[in-house]
């Protein structure tokens, strides 16, 4: 239960004097439902009254406090007083004539009400006006000045103001009232820093921070490195850190379970379920498996590969659960890191899932990953969103359906039900599939190993749902998003990590280069040249949202296009008839049409692919060796990345076309530099941090990365490193927050709503 003394930030902000229901909405668009949300909102300027010049000192387009005295009313053209005639038409607006000894200054208002502005600012009176001075037509003027004071009211005037930003149907001077009463309510918390630590950072406590982030008074306050701000950052990445740790102490908690035994070599048969083999011997043959399977790989694996499934396997013989990150650049061959890590869990007995964010991607890896269980005895399915009723024809082209029916394991060959029971009663060893994987009617007999394939793109909850289809199941996460540091310590806490440092030999760097748009016909040219020597080409096409009627018409067009210039392909082909040379692929599509299109490119004769940004992760085409772009400023820095990792995977030199709008902006322009110049998708990584701030380097907003509100990372992540070494040390001590100081802690566990942590504290 969240404690007591927080209760009043988590009421709504209609409890907050003057805040109406209407505003209460948009305060609740803009930054949350509750009280404590608008603490978080910080100021992004500030306004400061405290010049007070004479009216002829005062600079044009600065915010000034003038004493004036009232000369003369003008009233404004028009007929009705009030707001109630339309705006615009020539109507005059309603001016005051002012000075000072210097000179004139005219106050200027719009659709005023003569009978207020006659009260406020009578005629012959002396009064304190405050606003931005303008210069027209050489009169100095102020359009609806902020304040219009009596002499003897001036000091209701802030001198300093915070500017906050603001949404539609919102005024600062709302919010403004409603985060200074959310301020005032601020309670005073028990300190949950280290007393030592804070006085050495020369902090302010909970309260005086929150108060002084909202009391500006000159421009340094506004800084993220100001004592206030890094304080509050702090507090909110040590929530973040411990939160992060609470949960990963509980999954360790798990109960582990013993991986010593090894299953025995099965004998010949698809029809065997490999459970009763299990069951059948205890004699362990070792890494037979493995060995088996790497005697059909066309190469031998990698230094990186090897360390990495040194790592993982070592992860698996120990207690506890194994929780890893394999990381690895786009083409440095994670699947079959993947496949290795599922072997070991099969050959103890278990299953192994491997889940991926596609159904191309979840085929794909099918028809990598089952020619190679050829000789093992093992059964694969794939099991995905469409493996509806009955049997299906997978995907592959007929070249693999070809290798398939050669190949002794066999995968699934029915449907959907046919492959839950396999997976029910143990006989499929390896289920690759989709989200499906984790929906209800999907039991396993025994998972131990689940792989998440370019894990970013699952939420918390999706990953967390797949574990649970066992106990104390495994997991590998993967992703060729490069995720650096400071973000991984963010969304992982102290996730393992595996990283594929180096590619496959033989790899020639991608030639990448951007040119304007009105260059497409060369690069047409280009790509004509390019199918002549055989080689395959991606064109991809920009979609900010799969919706996006407009953008589907840009790929179906270009598609057209092409088809148009390239005609069908050449030379005889199977019994359908005659293919395209084009394929499009966009994620409208349904996935048995994605599929056939994809499967056409990858290994029949369709030689050009255009794609919106559905091909970006994962595919593996070594023939294509060229990749355009269109609208390329379009596109994330690390989206860019991938989607140039489709090439140069064979040993043929490949090279990658941006192709960009007219008026790029500077940070367009510098992404653009930066693809050009590197081939680091770590560097590219850190390099959109800065560029685009935290939240949005992956280019999805389901990253499953927080958003932080007060921290950002790209100042402060020396701060993170600090909370993580201080959430580690804390739970180290005190795991269930039962000290004083884990009872502060367990509020600011509440205040930041990690609520769930808190929970899994209890009950772990
Ligand atoms: P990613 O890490 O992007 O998922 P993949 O696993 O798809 O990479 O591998 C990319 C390509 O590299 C595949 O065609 C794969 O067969 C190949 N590959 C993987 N490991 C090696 C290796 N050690 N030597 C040569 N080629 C490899
Ligand atoms: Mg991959």
């Amino acid at each position: 239960m969240r404690p007591e003394i927080l209760f009043p930030l988590f009421a709504p902000p209609t409890s907050l004097k003057g805040i109406g229901p209407r505003s209460a909405a948009t305060i609740g668009k803009l930054v949350g439902p509750h009280v404590v949300d608008l603490l978080w909102h910080a100021p992004r300027d500030l306004v400061d009254r405290t010049a007070s010049p004479a009216i002829m000192d005062a600079p044009p387009g600065r915010i000034a406090t003038l004493r004036v005295r009232v000369e003369k009313h003008i009233p404004g053209g028009g007929s009705a007083p009030g707001g109630g005639s339309a705006p615009g038409h020539g109507k005059r607006p309603y001016r005051i004539r002012c000075s000072d000894e210097s000179g004139f200054i005219t106050l200027i208002f719009f659709h005023a009400r003569a009978d207020y502005l006659r009260r406020a600012l009578p005629e012959g009176s002396l009064r304190v006006v405050s606003g931005t001075v303008e210069e027209w037509n050489g009169e100095v003027q102020m359009t609806h000045p902020d304040y219009i004071l009596a002499e003897s009211e001036t000091h209701t005037m802030p001198k300093v103001e915070p500017v906050y930003g603001l949404t539609a149907g919102l005024t600062l001077k709302t919010l403004g009232k409603a985060i200074r009463a959310a301020v005032d309510r601020a309670p005073d918390l028990p300190d949950w820093l280290d007393p030592a630590f804070r006085q050495a950072q020369g902090w302010p406590g909970w309260r005086d921070a929150v108060r002084r982030l909202h009391a500006p008074t000159r421009a340094c306050d506004l800084d993220p490195m100001s004592a206030a701000r890094r304080r509050l950052a702090y507090d909110e990445l040590l929530a973040n850190q411990l939160a992060l740790g609470i949960m990963r102490a509980r999954m360790k908690r798990l109960p582990g379970r013993p991986r010593r035994t090894l299953r025995p070599q099965p004998t010949l048969g698809p029809q065997r379920s490999h459970r009763s083999i299990e069951d059948d011997g205890r004699h362990c043959r070792g890494r037979t498996l493995r060995k088996r399977v790497e005697a059909r790989l066309p190469f031998s694996l990698t230094n990186a590969q090897k360390t990495a499934l040194a790592e993982i396997t070592a992860d698996m013989k120990a207690e506890g659960r194994m929780l890893r990150l394999l990381q690895g650049d786009v083409g440095s061959g994670k699947t079959v890191v993947a496949l290795f890590a599922m072997l070991a869990a099969v050959e103890s007995g278990g299953q192994a899932a491997l889940m991926a964010p596609t159904e191309i991607l979840a085929r794909q890896h099918f028809a990598t990953i089952e020619p190679l269980l050829a000789g093992t005895g093992l059964r694969a399915a794939v099991l995905t969103g469409r493996d509806k009723g009955r049997g299906r024809r997978s995907a592959r082209s007929r070249r693999s359906a070809r290798s398939r029916r050669s190949a002794c394991g066999g995968s699934a060959p029915g449907g959907r039900t046919e492959v839950l029971r396999g997976i029910a009663d143990g006989s499929i060893a390896i289920a690759i599939g989709t989200h499906a994987l984790f929906q209800k009617d999907v039991e396993f007999a025994d998972l131990r190993m689940a792989v998440i394939d370019e894990q970013h793109r699952f939420g918390v909850h999706q990953r967390l749902a797949l574990t649970a289809k066992g106990r104390g199941v495994d997991i590998l996460a993967m992703t060729a998003t490069p995720i650096p540091r400071t973000l991984l310590l963010t969304s992982f806490g102290d996730m393992e990590s595996s990283h594929l440092t180096e590619k496959p030999a033989g790899r020639k760097p991608v030639d990448t280069r951007a040119m304007p748009l009105g260059r497409i016909e060369e690069v047409i040219a280009g790509v004509a040249r390019t199918l002549k020597a055989g080689a395959k080409v991606y064109w991809v096409c920009p979609l900010v949202e799969e919706s996006e009627a407009s953008d589907l018409a840009n790929a179906e067009a270009r598609f057209a296009d092409l088809k148009s210039r390239f005609g069908e392909a050449e030379g005889p082909l199977p019994a359908e008839g005659p293919l395209p040379a084009v394929e499009l692929v966009h994620g409208r599509m349904t996935g048995a049409e994605k599929d056939a299109a994809m499967a056409r490119f990858s290994e029949g004769p369709a030689q050009i692919l255009v794609a919106t940004t559905v091909i970006e992760v994962g595919v593996d085409v070594p023939d294509a060796t060229v990749m355009v772009v269109e609208h390329a400023e379009r596109f994330g820095l690390a989206q860019l990345h991938q989607l140039r990792g489709r090439i140069g995977r064979g040993a043929r030199a490949s090279s990658c076309l941006l192709l960009y709008a007219p008026n790029l902006t500077e940070t367009a322009r510098a992404r653009l530099r930066i693809l050009r110049q590197s081939d680091d998708g770590f560097r590219i990584a850190e390099e959109d941090l800065k560029l685009r701030g935290g939240g949005e380097i992956l280019g999805t907003r389901q990253s499953g990365i927080p958003a932080f509100r007060l921290a950002d990372l790209s100042v402060h992540d020396e701060l993170l490193a600090a909370a993580r070494d201080d959430a580690k040390l804390i739970l180290a001590r005190d795991p269930e927050l039962t000290s004083e100081r884990g009872q502060a802690l367990r509020t600011l566990l509440y205040l930041f709503e990690r609520d769930s942590a808190v929970l899994n504290l209890r009950s772990g």
